[in-house]
């Protein structure tokens, strides 16, 4: 199982259900047991998807993107 949540600079992330920290690529170390778990997914694959939906809701109107 894979936890959906969120960093404080606003990236969503997903770890492994059992993992202590997870560390966003902005630098800021995110410990689980206090993070607000957003979602779960069975595995990395939903977890990605799961992120990426999230990211763009985020987004909203802005307008959309390419990838990456
Ligand atoms: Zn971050």
């Amino acid at each position: 199982m894979y936890l959906i949540f969120r960093c404080r600079c606003g990236r969503h992330l997903y770890a492994q259900e059992g993992a202590k920290t997870r560390t966003c690529p902005c630098g800021r170390r995110t410990t689980l047991a206090k993070a607000r778990i957003l979602a779960r997914a069975e595995d990395a694959e939903a977890a990605g998807e799961m992120v990426r939906a999230l990211q763009q809701k985020d987004r909203g109107m802005t307008g959309f993107r390419p990838a990456g």
